[in-house]
């Protein structure tokens, strides 16, 4: 088994696999699943929080200017989102920052726009929530009403200052997918990377939207160059996290994109690359694992 010493930590553990299903399963989620979805509230460091229920982590500040969120999970949990923040605080949400556009992370846009927050995001994420869109898992995302469309959009970096902190909303270029937002609360030093940094394994990388393992790789040595090793990390789906989680996440994608790119050179057919197990060490073999490595090889041969 090659790549033993990683295996233990980056295995999936049963929960968040059972999140990842969730998220990612093709079959439309029906409201009534969410019945059962309780918030939980993480503090993470000063006034910095994380909720978790279904789908994206969410990031929070609250503070004498008001309420800014990263990401809002599904629709059907606006209100116990809601309910979650107001344990917190009596400040509205005024700004709700998408770190990129899929479903899980931007469903809550249409009710907390019509709340009155101001959506904020990278402007392909924007473009993207503007017309529906396919993933490369093959689900379909519908486009959302104006009214839960972000109405501030950047393009490399732009800057809150913000319940008495600089946030620093950083893209990278093309990662997860081509409209990546990572929210660096600086005085906290706390980070919500979005998908370019998960805890479920192999990470979904959205090809179909812009995706790119490199540019996944990319961001990742970016981010690692940005933080030190007291900042806290919130990832996309799972725990938090810290500066050597996300080294070795990206380790494992370097060593994986070793093997696709050893394949490639010899001219391996897709099948043949398979044969390899290229994951052999971080994930299990079988038809995900399969699914995800022949997307990603397609981006070497192609
Ligand atoms: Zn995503």
């Amino acid at each position: 088994m090659k790549n033993n010493k990683l295996r233990k930590s980056l295995l999936t553990p049963p929960a968040t696999l059972a999140l990842f299903l969730i998220a990612w399963t093709a079959t439309p989620l029906l409201a009534q699943d969410f019945d059962n979805i309780e918030i939980t509230t993480i503090p993470v460091r000063d006034n910095i929080y994380m909720l978790q229920g279904s789908g994206g982590n969410i990031g929070v500040s609250i503070g004498d200017d008001g309420t800014l969120i990263v990401d809002d999970q599904f629709a059907p949990l606006t209100d116990k989102i809601e309910a979650a923040i107001a344990e917190l605080t009596e400040m509205p949400v005024s700004f709700v920052v998408n770190s990129h556009f899929h479903y899980d992370h931007t469903d809550g846009n249409e009710n907390f726009g019509r709340a009155g927050a101001y959506i904020v995001a990278q402007d392909n994420s924007r473009r993207r929530m503007e017309s529906t869109q396919v993933l490369a898992s093959g689900r379909v995302q519908e486009r959302y009403d104006e009214v839960g469309l972000p109405k501030i959009t950047f393009f490399d970096a732009m800057r809150f200052y913000f319940n008495g902190e600089p946030i620093d909303l950083v893209n990278t270029g093309n990662g997860h997918t081509d409209g990546d937002a990572q929210v660096y609360f600086r005085e906290a030093n706390v980070i919500h990377t979005g998908d370019m940094f998960v805890r479920y394994g192999l990470p979904f990388i959205d090809q179909a939207n812009g995706g790119t393992m490199d540019g996944m790789i990319a961001a990742l040595s970016n981010l690692a160059g940005l933080i030190d090793d007291n900042t806290l990390i919130i990832p996309g789906h799972g725990q938090v996290a810290n500066r050597q989680d996300l080294l070795e996440f990206r380790d494992m994608l370097v060593v994986i994109r070793g093997e696709l790119v050893r394949a490639k050179v010899q001219e391996l057919s897709p099948e043949e690359m398979l044969a390899t197990e290229p994951a052999d060490g971080y994930a299990e073999t079988n038809d995900n694992t399969n699914a995800w490595l022949l997307r990603a090889y397609d981006e070497y041969i192609r």
